[in-house]
């Protein structure tokens, strides 16, 4: 190849041929890829601009347990299980990979608010002379990288890659933070109080099926110098993500960074993939829509759904909204209870407690038709996902909670189907034609 002037560099986006612009050499003289507000990306070796990465690919986590922790590949031999503490046999392998993700996990809390701090005292403070929040959008300061070393050296066990992933995580959370903790003093700098996933960049780990079992899927991992190889926990309900790992092992996808996250269980850690994942917007590959999903209120529940070849009904409960609603009748009746007593007061006095009253009022109401949009989400999300053509929907059974706002629902409801593309019926019309065309047929 030829050593072409640093002006001549050119790159050319994979998916639409558009040049990008200001290409700089890297340390090779190769072109870097443009970063900035519309970042172009590398994805399965060829650069892609910004409006071709979204409407490509689309960047998703997949959240799945760890399932056994094996042998590293560098000390084969198996080690027995050991005694626990309340006699049971407890997985070596297990127990060192908690310790490391324990140690990973502190680490990582650590890093995240230092640098927090880090960038708060090295940013602007307002004066009483400012009269306008600058415009330009805030960078890490320069120096941030050698500080972080100085404060976090490799030689106890902080490795670069952490203090590089860290940086830029908590670099986007400090910016959005930014503006109410110099500006407008409404907050301040929260502190991570907890401890924080541990991230692992795109070379720092690796993905195979497991060559004894076609069913199970090994991540490798380098956790402080530490390697670990783990199965994942893909049983039963992760047939979405099987789906999705299995693009990663073909190809089809490429695979972005990982993080451990600890779950609010003990002794369990999430594996948390990050990737580009292909659009899927062939049209074909979409599964035409059949059938009805029979969805009636009920007493026991909020809703049952029936539907062919069912394994179970389809059952909703609506706790969380009949909360709500039990909630926004009590304040009403305290509410005008209250009046009664503030009869005598001056109407100024009255008007505010009046003003105080719909506040709080509206507040649960926003709620409430949040909950409301919520469930009529999951429910046509659902029959959207089963790719049926129609919903039969019949609220005429009101018993399960009578303050709650049927018909609002039911609109709701048929709004989400319309856009999905479903046909929505209520089984009263339903009824009611059958009988006039039997009516007719006489
Ligand atoms: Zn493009």
């Amino acid at each position: 190849m030829s050593t072409a002037p640093a002006a001549e560099l050119k790159l050319y986006c994979a998916g639409c041929g558009i040049p990008a612009t200001k290409v700089k050499p890297n340390k090779d003289g190769e072109p870097k890829l443009p970063r900035g507000f519309k970042p172009w990306k590398q994805i399965h070796g060829q650069p892609y601009c910004h409006k071709c990465v979204q409407s490509l690919f689309l960047l998703r986590a997949l959240q799945i347990p760890v399932g056994t922790v094996l042998s590293a590949e560098d000390s084969p031999e198996l080690e027995a299980p050991v005694q626990g503490k309340d006699g049971q046999e407890v997985d070596p392998n297990w127990i060192k990979f908690r310790k490391a993700m324990a140690k990973a996990w502190r680490q990582a809390r650590e890093v995240a608010n230092w640098h927090l701090t880090y960038y708060k005292l090295h940013d602007i403070e307002r004066t009483a002379e400012m009269t306008e929040w600058p415009k330009e959008t805030w960078t890490a300061p320069k120096g941030t990288y050698q500080a972080s070393i100085a404060r976090f050296p490799a030689s106890q066990g902080y490795t670069s890659d952490l203090l590089a992933s860290v940086a830029q995580s908590t670099a986007g959370r400090y910016r959005s933070k930014r503006w109410a903790v110099i500006w407008a003093g409404t907050e301040s700098l929260a502190s991570m109080l907890r401890d924080q996933p541990y991230p692992v960049r795109t070379k720092g780990w690796s993905i195979r099926v497991d060559p004894n079992d076609a069913e199970k899927v090994v991540i490798r991992v380098t956790i402080a110098k530490e390697r670990f190889h783990f199965t994942l926990r893909l049983g039963a309900g992760y047939n979405r993500q099987w789906k999705s790992l299995r693009q990663i092992l073909s190809g089809a996808a490429e695979r972005g960074p990982l993080e451990l996250l600890r779950h609010r269980r003990n002794r369990v850690v999430i594996c948390k993939i990050i990737g580009h994942f292909p659009r899927e917007s062939d049209k074909q590959h979409v599964r035409p829509r059949k059938g009805d999903f029979v969805l009636r209120t009920d007493a026991e529940s909020l809703w049952y759904g029936i539907y062919e070849n069912a394994d179970q009904p389809f059952i909703k409960h609506g706790d969380k909204l009949k909360g709500l609603l039990a909630n926004r009748e009590r304040r009403l009746l305290q509410n005008s209870q209250n009046l009664h007593h503030e009869v005598r007061v001056p109407a100024r006095r009255r008007r505010r407690v009046v003003k105080e009253q719909g506040k709080s009022l509206a507040n649960l109401r926003d709620q409430i038709k949040q909950q409301l949009a919520q469930y009529a989400a999951t429910v046509v999300g659902f029959a959207n996902r089963k790719r049926f053509a129609r919903l039969v929907y019949d609220d005429r059974l009101q018993t399960y909670c009578e303050r709650l706002p049927w018909y609002e629902l039911s609109l709701e409801i048929a709004w989400r189907c319309q856009k999905a593309g479903i046909e929505f019926v209520k089984k009263a019309d339903l009824e009611a034609a059958l009988k006039r065309e039997a009516k007719q047929g006489e």
